[in-house]
Order: C-alpha cells, then sequence, then structure tokens
C-alpha cells in the first residue's frame, strides 16, 4: 500500500516567523500517519519549518542545483538542503521551466543528484494548454519522463515521487477532470513499469497537482492510482490546506 501524500508548495511566500506560526498550527491536522504531509516553504524560511515540524511533519525545498558546491551564484546545493533538515526536493516544477529556463536534460541532473544525496525528488511533469488541445499530453509527459529519468537508478522506487501537474491548471482555478488525471496517471505508472519493471511501478508515487482545493482533494484521490496531491495556492492558508489533507484522507478510508 503506498501512503498518501499532501504536499504544500508555498513558491515564494511566507518569511520565517510565518513559516514556525504555520507549520505549529498544522501539526494536529498533519497527525495520525495516515497521511504523509510535506511543506516547502522558500529558503530562508527552511530551518524554521523544520524546527516547529520536529519529524511531526516534512519539509522539502522548492528546488536545488546539481553541483554539491562551486561557483554557481545565487544556487544551493542538495547537501545543504539536507544539512537543514530537509527530505524532499521539488524539481522541474513548471515554473522552473518557464521562468528560470530549466530544460529535461538540467531535470534530468537534478533528479540524480536528489537521489545521489539522499533527498526524495517529487518530479513534476504535465503539458500546456496547447499541447492538450493538439492531443499530444501522453507523448510530452512521456518526453519528460524519458528525459528526466535518464541513467536514474531506482532500488524500490519509494525514493522518488513523481507529480502529474498540467500546467494549464496551476493558479487557474482549473482542474483536470479525475478521469483525464487518472488516465495520465496511469501511464506513468505503465511508463515507470516499463523503465523499471512492476515492484518498482507499483512502488512509486504519483501525485496530481493544479487548483486543488478542499472541495476537490477528496474527489480527486479517489482513484487508487493517485496517490496524493502537489498543492499551490491552497496550502497558504491553514485551514484550507488542512481540509484537503482530511479530503484525502477520508478518500483513502472509502
Ligand atoms: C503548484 O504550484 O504546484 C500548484 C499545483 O499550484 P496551484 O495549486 O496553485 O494550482
Amino acid at each position: 500500500m503506498r501512503r498518501p501524500l499532501v504536499a504544500g508548495n508555498w513558491k515564494m511566500h511566507k518569511d520565517p516567523d510565518e513559516a514556525r506560526v504555520f507549520v505549529e498550527e498544522l501539526l494536529s491536522a498533519a497527525a495520525g500517519g495516515e497521511v504523509e504531509v510535506a511543506v516547502f516553504p522558500p529558503f530562508p524560511a527552511l530551518t524554521a519549518a523544520v524546527e516547529v515540524a520536529a519529524g511531526k511533519l516534512e519539509v522539502g525545498a522548492q528546488n536545488m542545483h546539481w553541483e554539491d558546491a562551486g561557483a554557481f551564484t545565487g544556487e544551493v546545493s542538495p547537501s545543504m538542503l539536507k544539512a537543514v533538515g530537509c527530505r524532499y526536493v521539488i524539481i522541474g516544477h513548471s515554473e522552473r521551466r518557464l521562468h528560470f529556463g530549466e530544460t529535461d536534460e538540467m531535470v534530468n541532473r537534478k533528479l540524480n543528484s536528489a537521489l545521489k544525496y539522499g533527498l526524495k525528488p517529487i518530479f513534476c511533469v504535465g503539458e500546456v494548454l496547447s499541447e492538450r488541445e493538439s492531443g499530444q499530453t501522453k507523448a510530452v509527459v512521456a518526453r519528460q519522463l524519458q528525459q528526466g529519468l535518464r541513467d536514474l537508478e531506482l532500488s524500490s522506487g519509494k525514493e522518488l515521487v513523481i507529480a502529474y501537474e498540467p500546467v494549464w491548471a496551476i493558479g487557474t482555478g482549473k482542474t483536470a477532470t479525475v478521469e483525464d488525471a487518472e488516465e495520465v496517471i496511469k501511464g506513468i505508472r505503465n511508463n515507470i513499469a516499463r523503465l523499471y519493471g512492476n515492484r518498482v511501478g507499483e512502488a512509486v508515487r504519483i501525485l496530481y497537482g493544479g487548483s486543488v482545493k478542499k472541495e476537490n482533494s477528496g474527489e480527486l484521490t479517489a482513484p487508487p492510482d493517485i496517490d496524493g496531491v502537489l498543492v499551490g495556492g491552497a496550502s497558504l492558508k491553514v485551514q484550507e490546506f488542512a481540509g484537503i489533507i482530511e479530503g484525502v484522507r477520508q478518500a483513502r478510508r472509502r
């Protein structure tokens, strides 16, 4: 059984004090263990979030460089993230691809590096609107997977999380239908099984992301193949994020 994961990507929001208050208030909603909860603050707020989380929920970073050290002004390395207590790192978010020129090749380097340093990547894939409208969703996601996972060795599959995030659904209030999300996610799992074998395919967790809120988190995680959600805007308010966690918890109990 794969444990569902609810991940909150704060993007460029919340300073260390705000992170501390947020995590403190979230602890009771994250308790119980049925659903794994992780928050992704901006770099300066990571330490504060880790301190208050105290192992009761997970903390991760939104990005990293693939090198461990060097002349890369403005970048942060995987070992630095480990040192401040991160367990997860988001890799290949569409905003990184769109605004910061991240290519599939860079994503691939980052994925390899994250695993090397013992961080669990949440590897984001997904099509833009024109690709969806021209029927290319499956091909785009398959390309992102194939190029992103190049030379990536997986042992059990538990060390990798994939997030299917249709780019047109991010921050727009539009969500994929459950049927569409399920179809793409099943395709991703089949791809993983083809590359790494059935055992790994069954172990990798695959999330849906794109305008998830408390009203739809249960519905979106009802299919057994959808192992949780990656949430942006709605992860910034404790009550809303707690509602999303509860929706996923209830969906798994049904
Ligand atoms: C995201 O940034 O990964 C995301 C899914 O954003 P939102 O929930 O705001 O659509």
